[in-house]
């Protein structure tokens, strides 16, 4: 049983491009109510369910709330897009770096259409940084966004750090919605500038 319906994107993006293998280590960024992180646990085996397997790491953020969950490590209460965040997951990962880091997160909706896409345009953008610091080379980014404007100038950043980056747009998610999702695998390093 899933805590929420957007557990079925995940598991169709997951099932084509098998992200989230055993022993993985998982960010995902706006986890409430936390059905992502359910999908995650279940596929990296963080619970140690199937012992001949590699067993996974999942920590969840939100600014809300996030039930427990067995596998999984929550920070509730914390912005993904503040730098305490980022100090705090390179505590908490396996040597400090994640194989993958998801993103569902989104602003509460102001109903005007562009705004609201700046707003999750600038959050998404705030994902790359995130990455240089836990994601791993050869690391992958799934994240939400909403069409329109911006979304050139995310998908050129992504595609100076990431070998490659494809758009999505699951079935479960609603046809006449803005919302895609970006895959970006392959993560590069940036080399830092002296
Ligand atoms: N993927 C989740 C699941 O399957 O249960 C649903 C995520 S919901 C669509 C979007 C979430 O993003 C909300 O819970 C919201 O609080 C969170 N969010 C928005 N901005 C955030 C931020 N700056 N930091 C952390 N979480 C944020």
């Amino acid at each position: 049983n899933f805590r929420c319906r957007s557990a079925f994107k995940l598991l169709e993006i997951d099932d084509k491009f098998r992200l989230l293998q055993p022993g993985h280590s998982v960010v995902d960024c706006g986890a409430a109510p936390g059905a992502w992180s359910q999908v995650a646990v279940h596929r990296v085996n963080s619970t140690g369910t199937d012992p001949e397997l590699p067993r996974g790491t999942v920590v969840g953020i939100d600014l809300l709330n996030i039930p427990a969950l067995d596998g999984a490590h929550f920070l509730s209460s914390h912005d993904v897009t503040a730098p305490p965040t980022h100090a705090k997951l390179q505590e908490l990962l396996p040597k400090g770096q994640a194989h993958i880091i998801l993103s569902d997160m989104a602003p509460n909706a102001s109903g005007f259409r562009e705004m609201d896409h700046e707003r999750l345009t600038t959050m998404c953008l705030s994902l790359i940084d995130l990455a240089e610091k836990i994601l791993q080379p050869g690391g992958s980014l799934l994240c939400k966004y909403w069409d329109g404007f911006f979304v050139q100038k995310l998908q050129d950043n992504l595609s100076s750090v990431f070998g490659s980056v494809r758009t999505l747009k699951p079935h479960a998610s609603r046809k006449d919605s803005a919302e895609r999702y970006f895959l970006a695998r392959m993560y590069k390093k940036p080399v830092k500038k002296k």
